[in-house]
Parts: C-alpha cells; sequence; structure tokens
C-alpha cells in the first residue's frame, strides 16, 4: 500500500521529479483501490444469487418439499436467481466494452427523436403491462453526430429505470433545443430518489436500499454506463428527484 510520503524539499529538477514520483503513486493507488472495491463488489453480487441457486437446488435434490406447488416455488427462485446473474453479466459486459474501446465512438448523423421512437416502441408492451403511462413531446432538435447504437442504450436504461421505479402514473421523454444544446429528459411519477443518495447514483454498484432495489432485479450499473457514454460524448447528465415525487433525467449534448 502507498502510505508514506516523503518530503520532497527544493525546486531543482531532482525535487520536481520526486514529486512526479509521489503523486504518479497516488494515482496507481487510486486505481488499485478502485479495482479492488470493483472485484469486491462483483464478488458479493454473484455471491448473493449463487447462495440461493444451490440452497433450494439441495433442497429440491433431496426432495424436502412437501407439494408440488412447493417444489415448483423453489424452481420459480433459482429461476429468477439465474437471471439476476445473466444481466450482471450482461452489463459488466457493456462495462467492459466501454474500457476496452476507451470510448471510441461509432459516430453517425443521427436523428435522436427516431432513437427515441424505437426505444419506447421497445419498451412500452412492457410498461403497459404494469399499467403505466408512456409518453413523448419530441420537438424538432437537428440531426448531431453520435454513437446511435450507444445512444439508443443510454435512453434504454433510463426508460427502464422509469418503468423499474414507477408504480403507477407516467413517464414522459422529451426532447428540445436550447441554443446550442439538445436536451432529452426522461421524467416519471415513481418512488423517487433522496436527496442525499443523488450524487451516488451514477457510482458502480450503487442502488438505494438495497433490499428495495433486490426486488425489481437491478444491479447497480445502468447509471454508470449511462453516464459514461454520454461523457464519451462531451455530454452531461443530470437529475432531479424527490422521494416519492418522481425523478427526472437530463441529458444535454452539444449540437
Ligand atoms: P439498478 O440496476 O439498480 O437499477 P442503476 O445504476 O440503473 O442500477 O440505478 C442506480 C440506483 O438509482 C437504483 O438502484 C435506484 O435506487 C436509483 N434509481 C435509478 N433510476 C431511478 C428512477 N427513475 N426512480 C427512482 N430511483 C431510481
Amino acid at each position: 500500500r502507498y502510505q508514506q510520503e516523503i518530503p520532497v524539499k527544493g525546486d531543482d529538477e531532482i525535487a520536481q521529479l520526486g514529486r512526479t514520483i509521489q503523486s504518479l503513486g497516488e494515482q496507481l493507488q487510486y486505481f488499485e483501490d478502485s479495482r479492488n472495491d470493483f472485484l469486491a463488489g462483483v464478488s458479493h453480487e454473484l455471491r448473493t444469487p449463487l447462495t440461493y441457486i444451490k440452497g433450494y437446488s439441495d433442497i429440491l435434490m433431496k426432495g424436502m418439499y412437501q407439494s408440488s406447488e412447493e417444489q415448483k416455488q423453489y424452481l420459480q427462485i433459482i429461476n429468477n436467481e439465474a437471471n439476476r446473474i445473466s444481466i450482471l453479466v450482461n452489463d459488466l459486459f457493456e462495462m467492459s466494452k466501454l474500457q476496452v474501446n476507451e470510448f471510441i465512438l461509432d459516430r453517425e448523423v443521427s436523428n435522436i427523436n427516431q432513437i427515441i421512437e424505437k426505444v419506447i416502441t421497445n419498451l412500452k408492451p412492457e410498461i403497459w403491462k404494469k399499467g403505466i403511462k408512456i409518453n413523448s413531446k419530441l420537438h424538432e432538435i437537428p440531426l448531431i453526430r453520435i454513437d446511435p447504437k450507444r445512444m439508443e442504450q443510454v435512453l434504454y436504461n433510463l426508460v427502464e429505470n422509469a418503468m423499474k421505479y414507477t408504480q403507477q402514473g407516467e413517464i414522459l421523454i422529451s426532447s428540445y433545443k436550447e441554443k446550442g444544446f439538445i436536451k432529452l429528459k426522461v421524467k416519471d411519477t415513481g418512488i423517487g430518489i433522496p436527496k442525499s443518495e443523488l450524487t451516488k447514483i451514477f457510482d458502480r454498484f450503487y442502488r438505494v436500499e438495497h433490499s428495495r432495489a433486490r426486488m425489481t432485479g437491478g444491479t447497480g450499473l445502468g447509471l454508470y454506463v449511462v453516464k459514461q457514454i454520454v461523457k464519451a460524448h462531451e455530454g452531461e447528465i443530470t437529475v432531479e428527484s424527490q422521494e416519492n415525487g418522481g425523478s427526472t433525467f437530463t441529458i444535454t449534448l452539444k449540437i
């Protein structure tokens, strides 16, 4: 562990080199720490569903159930937990792709409103099934050079979250031009996010209230991926939210 800092006095080249090496050491330590946190996060996320799968499959193998109803219930748990692992592995894969490519975007002149329409069409059946409405207010915006696949993923993640964390009401997606920028908003009438958590939700693996998030089968990677993609487009993403008062995610892109 990088711990000891030897004071480097003076202003000559050797002293400057000394300070540079020290600051490099600190940076390396930072990366080492975040890598360790990351691995700890992944192991933790995998361990929980695996424990369920192992436990319930043991029970089934030993025939320790009273009825076929009970048997079905255990199989359902195994199935759900396997799904969780599969979502996690997918999210990890998306994340590693982002890192390997170092954010090389496959940009082409794109119509963002069309991408929004596509995301809405794909998610509509699931959203309606939950009894939530989805609407859009798409204004005329200029075509810009973005990576359409990645932007679709961003919108997909945001709308999926809006759906996951909303019990009733409406999801509204809007796009408009404001000075030299394009604004995209995904607004929901869901459970909202406490003020104290707002800055943390874009962190890797961060979920508000673990137990509640677990029920919705999230991994805490979605918004991290979203933020990395938006940043790669030199854009910005912000969130406004109130507990039980819905959330609004806003993406700002330069024209
Ligand atoms: P997850 O896979 O858990 O949804 P995300 O990175 O997408 O992970 O989001 C991180 C956390 O932010 C979520 O666990 C949830 O607590 C909170 N969150 C994200 N979007 C919303 C939303 N639209 N409404 C309420 N909470 C949200």
